[in-house]
């Protein structure tokens, strides 16, 4: 029984220990939240083949979707030219220690199973892949890879224990035909997008996951695997954003959600990259309504194709504004984004900076945003105190901030003003003042 079937079996009368779990940590009725889950409006993955009752004790279980705070993912993963596991493990175990609530592998060189078996090991949050780059680099040609081994590597990956996994089975020949008759720069940015994209051209057939669909739904109900569906189209420039060939790909989207559903498989819809602020909320809002408000996963989107070298910042605040439109999930993006494989420092920075988006959003989203706000809240009496313990207590890099403080030693304010600390004048003469003391 997937997770879908049984909140459907038990709505008013929720047993099962995950969704339970769920709704202590996100201070949801439990049968409201198994109702949410029904409807696929919340997913937590959560492959049944990983030890379930040792991941709720130790914290690694997490909801995404509507009344539940907004998750953060950061990717990790070798690439062709840079191979090292470990330090690869390391980014992951940095993303986690800075606020991470899932960690993709997106391995391509070396053996990808090493990290991926790792990191299932090692951590309890969810883990996620993308299957098709396996597939497609252990033949050598991605065009020679037969459908047989695309759907042998979802089931190898799932028996592993991936909670999730990232299937772009929205890239069909419709939507190639309307990338075709568009006027893109940068066409297909995406690499599951491109890989796919290659596979049809040259075989001259439609996309396996697109067209046995159903098959890949038996796979992942197996192990109550969540599918991801992956934007194969795109945005990969502002020019390129909220075309037809991406909104092609959202309205199949849609229809696979619907099937998924209907198969008790969890899912999940990703998000366009390169977008202009302003056509955010568009993006969010027909993403919702067309995929019937499934959970929305955004890389970014990056607001500026200028910002190189800060990108994680240019992501972050497309991440918050979409995030205000109705955006669950953000999946960080790095400051080496479109330059190099990142490094830790580069996994660190990207977590905070989009744990930080994840804070403002939830600041505003509907059913979290009490928490949310007794945090900042708190914040505000912390630095009225002066209170440097609880601020940092509070901060979401808590380490970064203590640096800063100390590396300027101060009386009770900070080396900012000194005895000039505007705050301290005021309270003090507050305080001096009959009229205004409590
Ligand atoms: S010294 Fe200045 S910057 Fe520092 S806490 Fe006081 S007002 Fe703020």
């Amino acid at each position: 029984m997937t997770l879908i079937t049984e909140a459907k079996a038990t709505l008013s009368n929720v047993n099962d220990p995950v969704i339970l779990e769920v709704a202590r940590m996100e201070s949801i009725e439990p049968d409201n939240l198994a109702r949410l889950i029904a409807r696929g409006r919340v997913v937590i993955p959560a492959n049944v083949n990983r030890d379930i009752t040792a991941r709720i004790e130790e914290g690694g279980i997490r909801a995404v979707g509507e009344r539940v705070s907004t998750k953060i993912n950061a990717n990790i993963g070798t690439s062709r030219d840079y191979i090292d596991h470990d330090e690869e493990f390391l980014k992951a175990e940095t993303a986690v220690k800075y606020g991470a609530d899932a960690v993709m592998d997106l391995s391509t060189g070396g053996d990808p199973g090493v990290v991926r078996r790792n990191i299932l090991k090692k951590l309890v949050i969810p883990i996620g892949t993308v299957p098709i780059y396996d597939a497609c680099l252990r033949g050598g040609a991605v065009v020679d890879t037969s459908s047989d081994d695309m759907f042998n590597a979802v089931r190898e990956h799932a028996e592993d224990g991936v909670d999730f996994v990232t299937i772009h089975a929205g890239v069909n020949l419709n939507t190639l035909e309307r990338l075709k008759r568009s006027d893109r720069i940068l066409n297909v940015v995406s690499r599951g997008g491109a890989f796919t994209i290659a596979w049809m051209l040259h075989n001259e057939a439609e996309n396996p996951f697109y067209e046995e669909f159903d098959y890949l739904l038996e796979i992942a109900s197996a192990c109550d695997l969540t599918i991801s569906l992956g934007d194969g189209m795109r945005s990969g420039c502002l020019h390129d954003a909220s075309d037809r060939a991406k909104a092609s790909e959202d309205i199949a989207l849609g229809e696979l959600v619907q099937r998924s559903r209907s198969y008790g498989v969890q899912t999940i819809v990703e998000g366009p990259g390169h977008v202009p602020i302003d056509e955010i909320a568009f993006n969010v809002k027909s993403m919702k309504h067309l995929t019937d408000f499934a959970p929305l996963y955004l890389l970014g989107p990056l607001v500026t194709d200028l910002g190189g070298g800060y990108d994680h910042i240019t992501a972050a605040i497309g991440g918050a504004v979409a995030g205000v439109h109705g955006a669950d999930f953000l999946c960080m993006t790095t400051p080496s984004e479109h330059f190099a494989l990142p490094t830790v420092e580069d996994i660190r920075e990207a977590t905070v900076v989009t744990r930080i988006a994840a804070q403002i959003i939830d600041t505003v989203k509907s059913g979290v945003c009490e928490n949310a706000i007794a945090r900042e809240y708190q914040m505000a009496r912390a630095r009225k105190d002066l209170d440097w313990e609880k601020q940092f207590e509070l901060l979401i890099d808590p380490e970064r901030a203590r640096e800063m403080y100390e590396r300027r030693p101060s009386s009770e304010a900070c080396s900012m003003c000194g005895d000039l600390c505007a705050i301290k004048m005021v309270r003090d003469a507050l305080g001096k003042n009959k009229k205004f003391r409590s």
